[in-house]
C-alpha cells in the first residue's frame, strides 16, 4: 500500500516521489505541477474539512474510510467518498510512474508471466488496458489489479472510484480525468496513453504483485 493509503486525519499530501519535471517528455512539469500541487491538495483539503466536524472518524485509515464509507453519515460520506477516493487514486498514480519506468518497456519476472497467462502477449494486454482507459466515458480510472490468486484484470473506474483495495492489490493507475493531460495533449487521450506506457513504474509493479498474489491489499 502507497503512504496515502495508510493515513489517518489529518491527512496530508505525499511528496511526488521525482521531481516535477522528471517525466518529461512524456507528461510534462506544468502539467505536474497542477495535478499534484493544485489538484491532489485540493482533494486532501477537503477530505480534511469533512473529517474536522466528524471525530470519531478522525482514527480511521484513508483505507478504512472508503472501505465502510456507505455507512457513513450523511453529513460527510460523500465529501469523504469523492475526495477519499480521489486521495487514495491519485497517491496510487504518483506511484505507478517513474523516470526510470518502462525503461525496457515490459515486466519481467512472475508478473510478465501472469500477463502472458491472461492476456496473451504482453503487446495485447498494453492494448486492451489502452483501449479501455482511451474509450472510458467521461472522467475515471484504469488500473491493473490482481487478487488473492494471483488473477490480473483491467479495471474500469468511474469518478473517484477506487480498485477496492480491501480486495485486490492494485499494481498501477492510471488517471483519465482531463486535467491529466490537457495542457499537453489538449483532447488527445490516445497520445497520453502512448507516453504513459514510457514511465510505468515496472519495478514496483512487480513488488506490488509479489505481495498481493498472496494476501489481501492490505
Ligand atoms: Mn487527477
Amino acid at each position: 500500500m502507497t503512504e496515502a493509503a495508510r493515513q489517518t486525519y489529518p491527512f496530508t499530501l505525499p511528496d511526488l516521489p521525482y521531481p516535477h519535471g522528471a517525466l518529461e517528455p512524456h507528461i510534462d512539469e506544468a502539467t505536474m505541477h497542477l495535478h499534484h500541487d493544485k489538484h491532489h491538495k485540493t482533494y486532501v483539503d477537503k477530505l480534511n474539512e469533512a473529517l474536522a466536524k466528524a471525530p470519531d472518524l478522525q482514527k480511521l485509515t484513508l483505507v478504512e474510510l472508503l472501505r465502510g464509507v456507505d455507512k457513513l453519515p450523511d453529513a460527510v460520506r460523500t465529501a469523504v467518498k469523492n475526495n477519499g477516493g480521489q486521495h487514495f487514486n491519485h497517491d496510487l498514480f504518483w506511484n505507478s510512474l517513474s523516470p526510470a519506468g518502462g525503461a525496457a518497456r515490459e515486466p519481467h519476472g512472475e508478473l510478465a508471466k501472469a500477463i502472458s497467462a491472461e492476456f496473451g502477449a504482453f503487446a495485447s494486454f498494453r492494448d486492451k488496458f489502452s483501449d479501455t482507459a482511451v474509450k472510458h466515458f467521461a472522467s475515471g480510472w484504469v488500473a491493473l489489479v490482481v487478487d488473492g490468486g494471483g488473477k490480473l484484470q483491467i479495471v474500469e473506474l468511474h469518478d473517484q472510484q477506487v480498485p477496492r483495495p480491501w480486495e485486490y492489490t492494485p499494481l498501477f493507475i492510471v488517471d483519465v480525468w482531463e486535467h491529466a493531460y490537457y495542457v499537453k495533449y489538449q483532447n488527445r487521450r490516445p497520445e497520453f496513453l502512448a507516453a504513459f506506457w514510457n514511465v510505468v513504474d515496472w519495478h514496483k509493479a512487480e513488488q506490488r504483485f509479489t505481495h498481493g498474489r498472496t494476501a489481501a491489499g492490505v
